[in-house]
């Protein structure tokens, strides 16, 4: 069997490490260049964690949730890619798809390049190209919220905070900022404001992404306020504007169907569900949509049965548990947008207090962080 897979963000790598160690061949092809590592800091939740355990990546860090940059995932995911000899391109933007009559994906390259293989797995992002060959109308819209983040010493933080909680989520009248630990040793400090903000085209975001300073005027646009706690202001005012970072969030309708109908061609990751942030489960989806495809490929590897029937099994228990965690992190996101009444701010608040204290510390969550991807692999 031979696999080309689109995309080598997180769900691309995952997927091409997870097929290998079922000595199943795949090809990477990447539209970036191998340099760049943009991002900032993603979740990396328990359920993520322990894909990567499986994959044999970054073992050190047990099964604890961790906020990290995503351009170290990506780049220790990438090195794990060229250790094992697994083929990436990088400047290679897919243009086209077609499946022909003797059931194979034929990919073509805006650089000329065309390939064959088997199958086709999209993980090629929120803006997927692959997703547009499945269905041509689904077209992702922007949700009004964007996060900013960056990081800054924990000296700069006042004294009297430097050892408060963290993870801690401050919720404000007009959105929410979380502060966290963001090296092993907990010296720095992340900060990731989830903030409202105008649409703009995709090159006006890319131009916002690379002017730091106009992030840096926009978190402090939205943190002046008097309302908000001492750590707020200084952190937003010491954070370093090299660090900053913007990640607007987009929502996607959902799709009749992750696979073409010959179910060769798939999308997983963001390009088959938009994930919103505030529930950290954006990399922990793609790592597990990744690691079940490819359990399930190696099902059908070197038999002459039909895909479909695994195919179908694979995408259903995804979907069922896509569709819950994305309902699950709606209502944790819905909870951080404004409240511009003060009474409907006091009464969001008090209804949050009462929730954690009927569901206690674990927050009934096991669902979510102790998922085994096995049960998903038909
Ligand atoms: C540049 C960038 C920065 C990000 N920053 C953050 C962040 O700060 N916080 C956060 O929570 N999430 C961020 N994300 C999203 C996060 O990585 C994903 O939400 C999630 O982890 C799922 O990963 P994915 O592999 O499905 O998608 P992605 O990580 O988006 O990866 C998709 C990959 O496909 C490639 N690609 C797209 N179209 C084509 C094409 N036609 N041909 C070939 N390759 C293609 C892209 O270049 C990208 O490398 C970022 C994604 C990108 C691409």
């Amino acid at each position: 069997m031979k696999v080309i897979i689109v995309g080598s963000g997180l769900a691309g790598p995952v997927a091409a490490l997870a097929l290998q160690r079922l000595n199943i061949a795949s090809k990477i092809f990447e539209l970036r260049s191998g340099t760049a590592f943009e991002g900032g800091n993603i979740a990396l939740a328990p359920n993520a964690l322990r894909v990567l355990d499986q994959l044999g990546v970054q073992k050190r860090y047990g099964y604890k949730a961790l906020r990290i940059s995503r351009g170290i995932v990506r780049q220790t995911l990438l090195e794990a890619v060229h250790e094992r000899g697994i083929e990436l391109r990088y400047n290679s933007r897919l243009v086209d798809v077609r499946e022909t009559a003797q059931s194979t994906v034929i990919a073509t390259f805006a650089d000329g390049h065309i390939e064959e293989a088997d199958f086709l797995i999209g993980a090629d992002g929120i803006h997927s190209r692959v997703r547009t060959y499945l269905d041509p109308t689904s077209i992702p819209r922007f949700s009004g919220q964007m996060g900013v983040g960056g990081t800054l010493p924990l000296s700069k933080l006042p004294e009297s905070y430097r050892d408060m909680y963290m993870p801690c989520l401050i919720l404000g009248k007009l959105n929410s900022l979380l502060l966290m630990p963001c090296t092993n040793s907990g010296d720095r400090v992340g900060v990731a404001a989830t903030v409202e903000a105008q649409d703009r085209t995709r090159e006006g975001w890319a131009q916002l992404q690379n002017d730091k300073e106009g992030i840096y005027t926009e978190l402090q646009s939205h943190h002046e306020n008097d309302s908000w706690p001492e750590v707020v202001h200084v952190a937003c005012r010491d954070i370093e504007p090299s660090s900053l970072s913007i990640w607007p969030f987009f929502q996607l309708p959902e799709l009749d169907s992750w696979t073409s109908h010959s179910n060769k061609v798939i999308v997983i990751g963001d390009a088959a569900h938009a994930m919103p942030p505030t529930g950290g489960q954006g990399a922990a989806m793609a790592f597990e949509d990744a690691i079940t495809l490819a359990d399930t490929l190696a099902l059908i590897d070197g038999k002459d049965e039909d895909p479909a029937e695994s195919v179908k099994q694979w995408q259903t228990d995804r979907r069922e548990r896509t569709k819950k965690i994305l309902q699950f992190t709606s209502t944790g996101g819905n909870m951080r947008k404004s409240s511009v009444s003060t009474y409907k701010q006091i009464i969001k608040e008090w209804v949050m207090w009462a929730y954690f204290l009927w569901v206690g510390k674990e927050a009934r969550t096991s669902w979510i962080y102790e998922y085994e991807t096995k049960r998903a692999v038909p």
